[in-house]
């Protein structure tokens, strides 16, 4: 059976890729399939975003289909950027340019009201109806000064208090153990072994 993973972002598919490679589907991305469509992330929630994206996509193709969505909340600033990350400081804006922005905003906030956490929402969508969302977060704060060369977004400026480095200074490897995408796909991975197991 085929698994469309529905994203344009190859680091993502690698990710997915790994966690859910074993599982006996045969992972295809829009890419494969050449679908061009673009899916507007006018939910609320990560949640109603990553569903829209998963029955859109699902409905499309004709296949069982994944979608996520993802983001950054900072508490002192009531959950911002939130669903609005991608977007926040303009849409054309650079990943620099929107953690300055919120290291800007967060500029004489002590580090103990820094708290900070990564969420990602996965929607699972059969064609013939059956729909999953599950959720994955990682805790953390937002640094002072940003740090580190790897990862994307938001990476240099989220320090992990377990590791004592930002998120852009651990290895792929950590970050991907660690990470709320890989919290959330690994939720994602259960329900679908189970769906396998009962067919
Ligand atoms: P999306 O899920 O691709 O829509 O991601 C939304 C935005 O959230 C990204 O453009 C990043 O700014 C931020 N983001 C999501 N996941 C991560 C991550 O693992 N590290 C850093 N930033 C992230």
């Amino acid at each position: 059976m085929k698994l469309l993973i529905a994203t344009h972002n190859e680091d993502k598919k690698r990710e997915y890729t790994e966690i859910l490679g074993d599982l006996g589907l045969e992972l295809v991305t829009l890419r494969d399939l050449g679908i061009e469509t673009e899916v507007a992330e006018v939910g609320a929630t990560f949640a109603e975003n990553a569903l829209l994206k998963a029955r859109a996509y699902a409905r499309e193709s004709g296949l069982l289909t994944l979608a996520d969505d993802s983001g950054l909340e900072v508490d002192a600033l009531g959950g911002e950027p939130g669903i609005r990350s991608a977007r926040y400081a303009g849409p054309e804006a650079s990943d620099e340019e929107r953690y300055r922005l919120l290291l800007a905003r967060l500029e004489g906030v002590p580090d103990r009201e820094r708290t900070a956490r990564f969420r990602c929402a996965i929607a699972l969508v059969w064609p013939k109806g059956r729909e999953e969302v599950v959720e994955g977060t990682c805790e953390g704060y937002i640094a002072q000064q940003p740090a580190g060369e790897h990862g994307f977004g938001y990476d240099p400026v989220f320090y992990v208090p377990e590791y004592r480095r930002t998120m852009a200074e651990l290895a792929p490897e950590v970050k991907n153990r660690i990470s709320h995408r890989a919290r959330a796909a690994q939720k994602a991975r259960s329900i679908l072994a189970r769906a396998l197991a009962l067919q």
